[in-house]
């Protein structure tokens, strides 16, 4: 059993001595297996009873899904990199020691991910979030105490200059290029302290059997993601936060009918009646001013809203902040203007809270996309370059282990590693610990007790 109290005695030969950086990776270890057993105590289980069809099992299927769940967590950023570490016997023993259960290597994972429907990657990942919203994790963050923040957006997972499979993706360059790809729509919880974790994903990719000429598109998964998050959340409080391409009549009614409320950018060009409407009662917005200062800069955040402005038949609100950070010495550094259609109702009270939490949107694209893409989780790295089941498999994975890492990097331990040491990074703190895996056999068998959260 993984995680289990009984572990295996390892006879060791030549002991190292350690440093203060291998006391940090330590650190890390076991802060990484202290999120699991507190946050996720049911992974094993659950991993356990994934469907398998193999005859000959080395591995169980816990050890293969928690094995590829560990490849994203110590961010490898591909099986080589993985491979490289796991021919290390050291590695691997200290990681049983830790963690109590065998790596396997990078193909008997990829063995399992190309045939395991990925659907069943993304329960789990469900359940997992779930469990963090019985917990309450999110719960201090939500909007008008009551609405989680969930943005919505589309980001790419691979690229190929070849026809990859009957669900790519294509477009065609203006000297008739054609590139194959495949997206992704995401449902993320965000909350202002810069968390961003996957709720659902929802695959953007071509059916076989239709014409070339109606490809999938954001708009279409979006339908399906909807409903992917109703079935699976039918009582969450949901507040959807979507960038421009947003504001139409069918998102607004997946809303109604759900009962969710939205907070969308609008653009310039977004519905022309609406922004007329706007434009014409403008002068009569109500509005409140904020005022922040430092040392250096002064910011002045505008907020206006109007309400009752009617478009398709309905009647929604429109929000605006502009906002103005000027240096001590009156320069102005930046001047921006944010605009948002809302199905809430504004006043004094909520105007402000609701154009920041719009404005909460991009941590989607920052925390979660540039995250995933750039530190050290590759995101758009081909894990499967030919099975689309195994690349999906793979993407499941990536979110739930970035799910883990972010509410790693949160806990005590590690914010006063990182605030002690000024030039401590995340990504440094991480190769810390691969070190201390790989380099430092351990001296003795400290016990690992199965703690059920
Ligand atoms: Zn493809």
């Amino acid at each position: 059993m993984i995680f289990s109290s009984i572990l295996h005695v390892f006879i060791l030969r030549e002991p190292c001595k350690k440093t203060p950086a291998a006391g940090k990776g330590k650190i890390l270890l076991s802060r990484i297996r202290k999120v699991i057993d507190t946050h996720f105590p049911e992974l094993n289980n659950s991993s356990n009873i994934l469907s398998d069809s193999r005859k000959h099992k080395v591995y169980s299927m816990a050890e293969i899904v928690l094995g590829s769940l560990f490849m994203f967590i110590f961010k490898e950023t591909s099986r080589n990199a993985y491979n490289n570490d796991w021919r290390e016997t050291c590695f691997r023993k200290n990681f049983l020691k830790y963690f109590g259960f065998n790596l396997p290597h990078a193909d008997s994972i990829d063995d399992v991910l190309r045939v395991l429907p990925p659907e069943e990657l993304e329960e789990l990942k469900m359940q997992l979030v779930g469990g963090l919203i019985e917990q309450k994790m999110f719960r201090k963050f939500r909007f008008l105490g009551k609405f989680y923040l969930v943005a919505v957006d589309a980001t790419g997972t691979a690229t190929f200059d070849h026809k990859h499979c009957d669900q790519c993706l294509t477009k065609t360059s203006k000297t008739g290029v054609v590139t194959y790809f495949h997206y992704v729509l995401e449902a993320k919880i965000v909350t202002t302290t810069g968390l961003s974790i996957s709720l659902a994903s929802e695959f953007i990719e071509n059916d076989p059997d239709r014409d070339y000429e109606k490809q999938d598109c954001e708009q279409k998964a979006f339908k399906r993601l909807a409903k992917k998050i109703k079935k699976h959340f039918p009582r969450l409080p949901v507040c959807i936060l979507a960038d421009g391409l947003y504001p139409n009549n069918t998102v607004f009614d997946i809303c109604a009918k759900n009962n969710w409320q939205f907070i969308i950018t609008l653009k310039d060009g977004n519905l022309k009646s609406f922004q007329t409407e706007v434009g014409l009662l403008k002068v009569t917005a109500r509005k409140r001013n904020v005022c922040k200062a430092d040392k250096t800069t002064r910011t002045t955040l505008e907020y206006a809203f109007l309400n009752d402005i009617e478009y398709s038949g309905r009647y929604f609100s429109w929000v605006e902040c502009n906002e103005t950070i000027v240096s001590i010495k009156g320069t102005i550094i930046s001047n921006q203007r944010f605009t948002y259609i809302t199905n809430v109702f504004q006043d004094q009270r909520n105007v402000i809270e609701t154009a920041d939490s719009g404005r909460v949107r991009w941590k989607i694209e920052n925390e979660g996309f540039n995250s995933q893409k750039n530190l050290g989780y590759a995101l758009g790295h081909k894990f499967s370059r030919k099975s689309l089941i195994a690349m999906q498999n793979y993407y499941q994975l990536l979110q739930m282990a970035h799910m883990i890492n972010q509410l790693v990097e949160r806990t005590n331990e590690i914010v006063n590693i990182l605030k002690e040491h000024s030039k401590q990074t995340i990504v440094d703190l991480w190769k810390k610990m691969i070190a201390y895996l790989t380099i430092f056999q351990l001296e003795e068998v400290i016990p690992v007790p199965y703690q059920p959260g």
